[in-house]
């Protein structure tokens, strides 16, 4: 998953009201509160897919505005999918599976003329998977309650996203710089350059309350670390997680929350999300 921590607001530019914060739970948006919690709006995205001392924090915050997904998050893996390996070939894998067109499923299983967009050979074996597999959690479970909460009240987000986290975030940035003020969709990322020590030093600089699934802010071999996550975020979230340490993520929730672990893996007829299968296809250790 990303980096430390994930979504952050901080601006410069707070515009006579018209921009709204956008808030994502997370340890970083306490910076944000702290910096302009006096002059925006606050928003977080009430989506029941985050620890729950994150969620607790975030909803005991004041003057925050809650929007909530259609559905829940069970409910987008039954009727899309599963988020696996990453966004990118979730994507790939849905549509090679779905679609009804020759060329889109050559494209994603030959590439384009390029040889781009396609699914990378390591991930082919999931278009067998006997389950679902799918990007469109992001845009149900936060992306269309945001763009729904614009569309009517004509405000637009401050995002705290940094460069730090992704290359796409950094070209991203390198090409429209912070305020994209003339795009289609008016943003403002003011703390794109920022970096994760840079957010934890000012966390501790200036004693900001932090949820208490991260622990304490200490210092090893002159870097500023959490002693316990070092992000949350979505906590069953599956981008990514070929990437991670061991213990893996799920893996280390299975000693801090055993109950949340247990939902992730029970089966769905039993009530449960039904990751067990997903990650037995891949192979996961958990
Ligand atoms: S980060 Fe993962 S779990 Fe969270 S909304 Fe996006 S796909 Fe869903």
């Amino acid at each position: 998953m990303l980096s430390i921590l994930d979504i952050v607001s901080f601006v410069m530019l707070f515009i006579m009201g018209c921009l709204f914060m956008l808030k994502s739970i997370r340890e970083k948006d306490d910076v944000k509160k702290h910096m302009y919690f006096q002059s925006a709006m606050l928003i977080v995205i009430y989506a029941a897919i985050e620890y729950p001392e994150v969620r607790k924090f975030a909803m005991e915050t004041e003057n925050v505005t809650v929007l909530k997904p259609k559905m829940n998050f069970k409910q987008v893996l039954e009727k899309y999918g599963y988020p696996v390996v990453s966004k990118e070939q979730s994507q790939y894998i849905s549509e090679y599976r779905t679609t009804n067109s020759d060329k889109l499923k050559d494209i994603r299983w030959n590439g384009n003329k390029w040889g781009r967009g396609k699914i990378s050979k390591k991930w082919r074996y999931l278009v067998n998977a006997d389950f679902k597999i799918s990007n469109k959690c992001c845009d149900i479970m936060k992306k269309n309650p945001v763009k729904k909460f614009e569309k009517k009240t004509g405000k637009h987000p401050i995002l705290g996203t940094m460069c730090e986290e992704s290359a796409l975030r950094k070209s991203q940035w390198m090409k429209s710089g912070c305020n994209g003020f003339e795009s289609t969709r008016p943003i403002s990322k003011p703390m794109s350059f920022w970096t994760n020590q840079d957010v934890l030093e000012y966390i501790q600089t200036y004693g900001i309350e932090i949820p208490s699934v991260y622990g304490e802010i200490v210092e090893e071999k002159g870097k500023l670390k959490t002693t316990k996550c070092d992000r949350t975020g979505c906590v069953f979230c599956m981008y990514g997680l070929q990437s991670d340490k061991t213990p893996n993520r799920f893996q280390r929730m299975k000693e801090t929350h055993p109950r949340l672990y247990e939902y992730c893996l029970k089966p769905k007829e039993d009530g449960g999300l039904g990751i067990k299968d997903v990650f037995d296809y891949m192979g996961t250790d958990y």
